[in-house]
């Protein structure tokens, strides 16, 4: 399905054109919005229809439409993926791949540390399909290997974790996964395809939040599972079981915001290993994660890894959480809200936003002591950003 000019492209360059087709009809440059729920019908859709198979032919848009399939192509070109598929949110991917990769009785090894909405659906839903989840340490690849069983299908990780930023040793997940005959689905969420590719490492599908960085905006919510083709034909059906299907509006939104991946990646990379550098040098701050700051316990994993460390950073105030929602509230420019990967900087707290069912003893076992905040850095100038977190943190601790 990829035009063979793309081939050897890098990752800028494929941001912008891989998939982007120009109407044929006016020469307006750009994919054309198909904001249609059907295709008029001719001898080789009644063909399709009639074989069972519709994924890319004109029928009906929650089977495929030509909005998707270009979206769907860029994010394959830079995931280095056969196949992409989009859906209508990150968890609209996470559930559709990773129920078509496990069979009734089927068992999971997962990351301890999920994204709150994986572990819901984990711990709410596949109980009831007669299917069950372990949940092991990351950065543990004995603890992994333990967990796996006899009736395990699937390892489920996130390349980056939230809040801590903990760098999962792919290659070596994929090792293990290969030695035991089960299938690594991961949720590269926070690193992207300009970080890292995990299809390259033998992971079977990778998953995202497009609501993130690949959308880059803070203005949609969307999801892609990318894989072998026979891979992504077999998550399919699922798609259109479960109803997850992106709208034509909502692919040219997600194929626009795409274009710019590779700038922003290296924008919010750049500004956030400013950030996090300049709080280690603050008093008032004890401790800061990010995996390009020499500190951090992967920052080797992530030089071997990682080719842009992304714009999330984790950092403790060497105070309570009262006075990080102190901090909060003095910032000026960084906006309080959940979610990351946008332009603007977002800033949260782990212990009244993702990890708020946890007690404060649960989450200092986990690592997030308090004090505890997530920065999502965005775009804007460091400096501009650094000057904002300063008056905050005095802000903080004044009395
Ligand atoms: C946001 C997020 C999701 C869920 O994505 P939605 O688009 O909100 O459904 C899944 N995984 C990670 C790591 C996320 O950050």
């Amino acid at each position: 399905m990829q035009h063979p000019p793309l081939a050897g492209l890098s990752a800028s360059t494929l941001a912008v054109h891989a998939g982007t087709k120009d109407d044929a009809t006016t020469g307006a440059v750009g994919t054309p919005i198909y904001q249609t729920s059907t295709f008029l019908l001719e001898e080789s859709q009644y063909q399709a229809i009639e074989e069972g198979f519709a994924r890319d032919r004109f029928i009906y848009t929650r089977y495929g439409n030509p909005s998707q399939w270009s979206v769907e192509q860029k994010l394959a070109a830079l995931e280095g993926a056969e196949s992409a598929m989009v859906f209508s949110s990150g968890m609209a991917a996470i559930s559709a791949a990773v129920l078509s990769l496990i069979d009734k009785g089927g068992h999971i090894v997962a990351s301890n540390e999920l994204y709150g909405g994986s572990y819901a659906f984990f711990q709410g839903e596949l109980p009831t399909l007669g299917m069950s989840v372990s949940y092991v340490n990351p950065r543990d690849l004995a603890a992994i290997e333990a967990a796996i069983r006899p009736n395990t299908q699937i390892l489920f990780f996130e390349s980056l974790t939230n809040p801590l930023l903990k760098l999962a040793d792919i290659p070596a997940i994929v090792e293990i996964a290969q030695r035991h005959g089960v299938r690594v689905i991961i949720d590269a969420t926070f690193t992207t395809p300009i970080g890292m590719k995990p299809l390259e490492m033998g992971v079977d599908v990778v998953v995202h939040s497009a609501s993130k960085y690949l959308n880059g905006h803070s203005d949609l919510i969307a999801g892609v599972a990318c894989g072998s083709r026979k891979m992504i034909d077999s998550i399919w059906p699922r798609r259109l079981s479960y109803g997850g299907s992106l709208d034509p509006h909502a692919c040219f939104m997600l194929e626009r915001g795409v274009k710019t991946l590779a700038v922003r990646m290296r924008a919010h990379a750049e500004g956030a290993l400013r950030v996090a550098t300049w709080l280690e040098s603050v008093a008032r701050v004890r401790r800061v994660h990010h995996p390009a700051l020499a500190s951090h316990p992967d920052h080797a994993l992530a030089q071997r890894l990682l080719k842009n460390a992304g714009g999330m950073v984790c950092f403790e105030l060497d105070g309570t959480d009262a006075q990080a929602v102190r901090m909060l509230n003095a910032l000026k420019l960084a906006k309080k809200a959940t979610s990351l990967g946008g332009v603007e900087t977002l800033v949260s707290l782990p212990f009244n936003t993702s990890h708020a069912a946890f007690t404060g003893a649960q989450r200092e076992r986990m690592g997030i002591a308090p004090g505890c905040v997530r920065l999502s850095v965005g775009i804007e100038d460091a400096a501009d950003l650094i000057a904002d977190l300063e008056q905050a943190i005095a802000a903080a601790f004044a009395d």
